[in-house]
């Protein structure tokens, strides 16, 4: 499965209170970037992204996978809440940066790390040994802001994979 797990769709759009006409819009454009779907992770904000999946699974019939989220700053980190269908909350740090030990401890608890982000640089070889250590998976993801950027990074992995990271650490 192929999925951009880290999208502003608000910002993307300037659209407050999305409807079926903006919703049958993005998943035009999702289908086009080759995505089955997309994480929707508005800053401190999980109801977007649940307004969008309720319409797209309501008037849609689920025609991609939309997974409500959000991203909160967690001490000089931000971390990316993804709640997954089985009802599991999977967490990720978004563009790391450069990673070296001490590592803060608002990266305790948390499953996945972004390798790449299109929107910042990301220091590969330390966030790849920092995943390592902690038996992190490693994302690819876009933080788009704007409906062209989305899809720029994607990963090919299945939602049992992120739920059982996320069930295993909760
Ligand atoms: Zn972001």
């Amino acid at each position: 499965m192929k999925l951009d797990l880290h999208v502003h769709l608000q910002e993307a759009t300037n659209v407050a209170i999305p409807d079926a006409r903006l919703v049958r819009k993005l998943i035009d454009v999702v289908k086009s970037r080759g995505l089955d779907g997309i994480a929707v992770t508005e800053h401190s904000d999980t109801s977007y992204g649940y307004r969008i999946k309720e319409i797209v699974d309501r008037e849609f019939h689920g025609e991609i996978i939309v997974i409500p989220g959000q991203e909160k700053p967690c001490g000089p980190h931000h971390i990316v809440e993804l709640h997954l269908p089985c009802g599991c909350i999977f967490r990720f740090v978004a563009h790391p940066g450069r990673l070296l030990p001490p590592y803060p401890e608002a990266l305790d608890g948390i499953q996945g790390v972004e390798v790449q982000n299109g929107s910042w640089v990301v220091d590969e070889e330390s966030v790849r040994r920092f995943a390592e250590e902690r038996g992190l998976i490693l994302l690819c993801n876009s933080d788009a802001h704007t409906l062209t950027d989305i899809g720029r990074h994607q990963n090919v992995i299945d939602l049992s994979t992120l739920c059982t990271a996320a069930h295993g650490s909760s």
